[in-house]
């Protein structure tokens, strides 16, 4: 089970506590070194967090990158921001130059019109030849000072070019790094954006929902089958989830064997009717190995609903629905259940029971 329990690091208090460990461990605040420290706490890998522990105090950059590379073979995050990094600090410094010369050659502009008019008032003449004379150094000037707009134009037009290049990168990476690698759902750092959002708009609060969901003895399919059978259940979970979803819905997974679904504008009714629809599509998957032929056993969901309107806080909110979900597995499994102030007391008296 999930945060409320203790064993993982809590929703949002992970940002502080992957900074605090940093600290700790004299780690730097590189971003890759956040990224790593991020999953190892959120125990989403257990290798890898049992690994991150074996690193101790003061690990050395190098070690840290070895366990990256090892860990997010397909990510390319690193190249990705420095790349994007180095061709942004370039980019800048090639804007600023051109807006350096744009703004010399506008002074001299501005400089050679006063020059001008001075020269000219001075010799007593008539108003319109000093208009004619201003006239004529204009349109000089102005040929020049456009030509040179020109360029700076053109230069501007490639520089947007090639940001908008680095855009398109920034947000694969993005891509990349809110994605779960083994479902390809949204993953827990996703989630937890998503969830803060929630409240940022107090109004909009009101309209959410939130369900956990928890695979239902999960544990025996890596025992029984292996750990390749237990991926595979959970990538196939997480498809027939997916499918039971309307395309813009929400849908996560937090951690081991838990998913969430974040559902907007939506009312208490059609959350549970969701929660249902996604519990039974689940029940209803046959799950058989394809090539023996092999019949893993009936797969089911548990799940814990609460409503937005119920939490004041994406903490609070996640909690609530977590403590829901526990009542959905006190109450036999494969149901689920809207939180409601009751639950807590439950929830106090046997959590330990339940997770043994
Ligand atoms: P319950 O019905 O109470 O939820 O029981 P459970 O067996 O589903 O729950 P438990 O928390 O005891 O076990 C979850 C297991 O999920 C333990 C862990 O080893 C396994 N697990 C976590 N992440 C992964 C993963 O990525 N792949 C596989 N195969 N197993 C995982
Ligand atoms: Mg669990
Ligand atoms: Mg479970």
């Amino acid at each position: 089970m999930s945060a409320a329990t203790g064993s993982k690091v809590h929703t949002l208090d992970t940002a502080t506590l992957v900074l605090a460990t940093m600290r700790k461990r004299g780690i730097s605040g590189l971003p890759r070194n956040y990224e790593l420290v991020y999953e190892a706490l959120n125990a989403s890998n257990s290798v890898l967090t049992r690994e991150f522990e074996a690193l101790g105090r003061m690990p050395a950059q190098d070690e840290l990158d070895l366990l990256c590379k090892k860990h997010f073979p397909h990510h390319r995050r690193q190249d990705v921001v420095d790349g994007a990094h180095e061709k942004i600090s370039g980019e800048l410094e090639g804007m600023l130059r051109l807006l350096k010369q744009e703004q010399t050659s506008l002074e001299s502009y501005s400089k050679l019109l006063g020059e001008t008019y001075n020269r000219i008032s001075t010799k007593s003449a008539t108003s319109a030849e000093i208009l004619t004379g201003i006239i004529n150094v204009m349109s000089n000037a102005t040929g020049d000072t456009m030509e040179k707009g020109k360029v700076v134009v053109e230069h501007m037009v490639e520089r947007a070019r090639e940001m908008e290049q680095v855009k398109l990168e920034l947000d694969e990476y993005k891509r990349i790094a809110n994605t779960d690698t083994l479902t390809r759902l949204a993953n827990r750092r996703a989630f937890d954006e998503m969830l803060s959002a929630i409240y940022n708009d107090r109004r909009k609060a009101m309209y959410y929902a939130l369900i956990v969901a928890d695979i239902d003895h999960f544990k025996k399919f890596n025992d029984v089958y292996g750990h390749p059978v237990g991926d595979r259940v959970l990538t196939i979970v997480a498809a027939v989830m997916k499918s039971a979803l309307r395309r813009d819905v929400f849908l996560s997974r937090t951690g081991g064997e838990e998913f969430a679904i974040i559902l907007e504008g939506t009312s208490q009714s059609v959350t549970t009717e969701i929660a249902e629809r996604v519990r039974r599509a689940v029940e209803r998957t046959p799950l058989k190995n394809q090539k023996t032929g092999l019949e893993y056993g009936p797969i089911t969901l548990s799940l814990g609903i609460c409503m937005a309107s119920d939490a004041d806080s994406a903490e609070e909110l996640y909690n609530k629905a977590d403590v829901a979900l526990y009542s959905a597995k006190n109450a036999g499994r494969n149901c689920y259940q809207v939180y409601n102030p009751e639950l807590n007391q439950e929830f106090e008296k046997n959590w330990t029971l339940y997770k043994k």
